[in-house]
This record gives C-alpha cells, structure tokens and sequence, in this order.
C-alpha cells in the first residue's frame, strides 16, 4: 500500500521545498523504491501558463503538454521520472472543475462548499493513479498561514485519518536565522510556524531546517520540546554549494532514516548513492571552465530559466568543465555593440521568450555568433531569432520578421494556426484564447540524415517538448539552405521546421523545442553536452 508523505514549509517562502522533497524523492529511489512526487500550488490561476516569469519563474512543461510549476524540472531532474499534468494542481484548477460540474448539475440539490466539495477534489487528486507506488510525495505550496493554503492543509489532515495508521507523514521545512548580535540561531520563528500547523490539526513528524550553519545540541533540544517532534526528527538542512550536493547532505543528516522511522519501516535496503557521488564530485572537482553568454529577456530573474541553467551545469558534468554563466538583457546589444561583451565567451545562448522587447539585441548577438564562429544555440524564441537574423543578412530580406510582433511583408516566423496531434486537427485564431493554447508538450521530429543534429543525437527520430505559438515559415527554406542555412529537423509531415543549423559553422543550432525540459544530471541532454563540448573548444582557440 502506497504511503504518503506531505511537506509543508514555514517561516518564509523561497527556502527551497521543491528541492528538498526532489532530494527526498532521490534518496527513496535510491534505496529501490518506487516514488512519486506531486505538487499542490494554492494560486487561483488554472495553470502557470499565462503568469510572467518575473511572478512564478520558469513554467515547466510536461511531455502531455501540461505547463506547471517549475519544481516539476526538479522533480523530475532528480528522480529521472517523467511527470504528467496529474502531478500539478492548483486551486483555480479545483475550482474550474467544480463550477463546470455544478453548471452542467452534477450536484443538483446541493449547497457546494470548500469543506467537502473543494477538499474531497483535492484528497482524490493525491490518491489518483498511485497504484504500484511506494512512496507519493506531496509538496504543498506557499507557507503554512497562507489563507489559500487552508484547503490543502485540511486536505492533507483529513488524508492522514483516512489512510491506514502510519501511512501518512508529516514533514515541515524552515528556517533557523542566525542573528549575528545575538550569535545564535533562532528557532522561535520555527516554533511559532509549528504552532500554527498544530493549531490546523497537523503535527509533523520531521523538521527540515534550512540553517547557515551547525545547529547547535542545545536548540535542536529546544526545537524537539517545543515543536513536539523527536530530537532525532530535527534534520539540519544545510546551504549546499550545489543542489546536486543536497541529496547527500540531507542522507547525511539522517533525513530518509528519520522519515523510514516515522513509518515505522525497518530493514529498508541502504541507499546506493553512487550516481549522485559521481555527480557531486564531477561538479566539485571540474578540470576546466567555460563561459556561457545567456542573453534574453528576463536576465534579472533568471529562475525564468531555470531548466537551461541545469541542462547548461548538465553540459559542465557531462564533459567535466565547470559553466560559467554570463548574463546579458538582450536590450544592451540595441544600445551597445556586442563585441565588448561577448569577446571573452565561448558560447552564446538565446533562450525561449515572449513579446517584442528585446528582440533587435539578440538579433545582433546572433550576427555576433555566426560571423565570429562562436558556438550558439537558440532555443525556442532563440531559433527564431536566428531565422530572422540569417533572412536579413543572408538573404538580404530587410523586413523579415515575426508576426508575433506585428504584420510584415516577410513573415519568415507567422502565427500557427493549424496542426495536427495524435490524430486531432488543432485550429487557432489569432484573438483566440491565451491560456493553454500553444503548441504543447512531446511531438516528434526527424532529423536529417548527414546533419549535425542527427549526428548529435546519434539517431534520426526523436521526441521533444514544445511551447510556442509560431513557427518558422517554410516557404523561405530554399532561400536559405542555398546559403548553407540548414532546416535539419522537421516534424514528420514535414511542413513545421523544428532544428536549424549553419553549415560552416563549428557549432550553430537553433531549435524550436526546449530541450532544457528533458536534461537530467545522469543522463545529460545530447544538445547540451554537444554544445558545451563546443564551447570548450573554442575556450582552447582563444
Ligand atoms: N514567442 C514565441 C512563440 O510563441 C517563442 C516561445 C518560446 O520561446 N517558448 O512562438
């Protein structure tokens, strides 16, 4: 029978609760079982989809297309496990299913109220399609007192009572502050988050607590008497240099003992950490460097890119190099000649993007690339970029351009209106809806034989995940790949270009899917180990 494990956080928001239940998930794995972890945001937005990334980061998509919450990335980085949209629900999700049930009268006759109907929504999405799993971990969002959070809390309480005894745990994760004139850490604020979880009916079984430094024998008895869980079942949870040290960390500091404790299982096979050893000591001891420019739109939050900053430290491990980021708001390079910035780079990436800002800059870090022969990569928005870079210089198309931004004579990136997936005709309106309406999730792609994209891939058919709105015109390829600009991937009808690259070039790929989504750590991105292989030897040139 599946167990449950619920993780709460306390105090302040942003102390990592994703990571750390990936990092759970991890080490559970690694002992041979079966995990699954889940993630509940109380936001009233459906999904993340429509929200800048300056309000919730990246929005991670699934291979069914759904767009969520970024712990998603490291779910599924850690864990290697592919989520689906059933793995992330929020409140608006819950309340456009309910209302669209009391509409069509599916509770005809009755007051709908959050405690059952939004609450019992919630309990069967944690309970849904958790056969043959051991261990389903449940990561609420937000910070205990939150008054979104308030149906998720009581979910979970009322889960707890309606599961076997000992298959539900509790674990809550905050923060001990050091204050420096007081020398110590406190651990009232992490009482007080404790007492407001107790007073909701939820008692945790492990405390998490994110701390600068040691905690002291002295406040962890504290934090045991006061928060009323075992002294042992206070886990230090230290700052790691990377967060591919942390499943170590946390092993280290007794977490999946205490929580194997707390169900009471003993005998549980020990972990075998072996991949996360290599990993942690491939990123602690690299035996060079490499500098990645980054240049996009929202370089000042760079959580909206957090998925190309792990397949990018995946590149590093895959070819033992540390990767430096370089970040660069593509709006300078309108000001600015890029020269100055990007001389010392060994690589330069333009990463998926939304809206008109911007674009003139990175269009002119493309020229930058492709005339220097620096290795570049364009993902998404930075494919397109490319297309209308190498239109204008190399086939001279002056007004070539995306309709994302207005009408032009020379649509080389235009609106998609129609295509085909799993046998269904999808059509879109340029006034249509904005909410879930782009091309979404895992569509194939076949790449041309003889290109450098088959070749780094090592084979021909492949599958990636999307999220756009336009598309690279066909109708310039000719023009193009007599200037060596190669359309080299494209989705087996062949109608929607889906890679580019420039011949001539030592390493110049533009994609129209996000790679970035399928990385792991263990099992390195071909795109991503390519490209720094690249970069690293045009570090050698230079
Ligand atoms: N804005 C572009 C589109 O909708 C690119 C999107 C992206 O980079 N994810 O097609």
């Amino acid at each position: 029978m599946t167990r449950y494990i619920f993780i709460t956080g306390g105090v302040v928001s942003s102390l990592g609760k994703g990571l750390a239940s990936a990092s759970l998930g991890a080490l559970l794995q690694a002992r041979g079982y079966k995990v699954r972890l889940r993630k509940l945001d109380p936001y009233l937005n459906v999904d993340p989809g429509t929200m800048s990334p300056y309000e919730h980061g990246e929005c991670y998509v699934t291979d069914d297309g759904a767009e969520t919450d970024l712990d998603l990335g490291h779910y599924e980085r850690f864990l290697g496990r592919p989520c689906t949209k059933n793995d992330n629900i929020t409140t608006g999700r819950i309340y456009l299913d309910i209302i669209s049930r009391e509409r069509r009268g599916d509770y005809l006759g009755t007051t709908i109220q959050v405690i059952p109907h939004v609450t019992n929504r919630i309990k069967e999405f944690i309970l849904h399609g958790n056969e043959d799993l051991d261990f389903v971990l449940v990561e609420i969002g937000g910070t205990v007192g939150d008054i979104e959070g308030l149906p998720f809390f009581e979910a979970i309480r009322q889960l707890k009572q309606q599961l076997p005894r000992g298959h539900a745990v509790f674990v809550h994760l905050t923060l001990l502050p050091f204050i420096a004139s007081a020398g110590e850490l406190k651990t009232k604020p992490t009482q007080h988050s404790v007492a407001e979880l107790r007073s909701i009916g939820i008692q945790p079984d492990v405390l998490l607590c994110r701390s600068d430094r040691p905690i002291p024998s002295e406040e962890r008895h504290k934090l045991s008497l006061f928060c009323n869980v075992r002294e042992s079942a206070v886990v230090e949870a230290l700052d790691a240099k990377s967060i591919y040290d942390v499943p170590l960390a946390y092993h280290a500091a007794g977490l999946d003992t205490e929580i194997l404790a707390a169900f009471e299982i003993n005998g549980a096979p020990e972990p075998d950490l072996g991949r996360w050893e290599e990993i942690s000591d491939r990123i602690n001891n690299p035996e060079g460097e490499v500098t990645i420019a980054i240049v996009g739109k929202y370089t000042e939050w760079v959580d909206s890119y957090k998925s190309v900053i792990e397949a990018l430290t995946h590149g590093g491990i895959a070819n033992k190099v540390r990767v430096n980021l370089k970040w660069i708001g593509s709006e300078l390079f309108e000001a600015e000649d890029p020269a100055s910035h990007l001389e010392d780079v060994d690589g330069i990436l333009i990463p998926g993007g939304f809206g008109e800002r911007g674009i003139e800059g990175m269009i002119n870090a493309v020229r930058y690339a492709r005339e220097h022969r620096i290795p570049f990569f364009g993902i998404c928005f930075g494919m397109q970029m490319a297309v209308i870079e190498a239109s204008r210089s190399l086939l001279g198309l002056k007004e070539a351009n995306s309709t994302e931004f207005r009408p032009t004579p020379e649509p080389v990136v235009g609106l998609l209106t129609e295509w085909v997936a799993g046998g269904v005709v999808h059509r879109r309106a340029a006034d249509g809806d904005l909410g879930g309406t782009m091309r979404l999730g895992a569509y194939p792609a076949v790449l041309a034989s003889g290109s450098l994209a088959a070749e780094i891939y090592g084979k021909r058919e492949i599958s990636e995940r999307h999220r756009h709105r336009y598309e690279v015109n066909i109708t310039y390829r000719d023009r193009l790949e007599k200037h060596g600009f190669i359309f080299s991937g494209m989705s087996p009808d062949g109608i929607l270009p889906e890679v580019v690259e420039l011949r001539n070039h030592p390493w110049f790929v533009g994609v129209q899917f996000h790679p970035e989504l399928k990385s792991r750590p263990f099992d390195v991105h071909p795109l991503f180990r390519s490209f720094i292989h690249a970069a690293l030897e045009q570090s050698r040139l230079v």
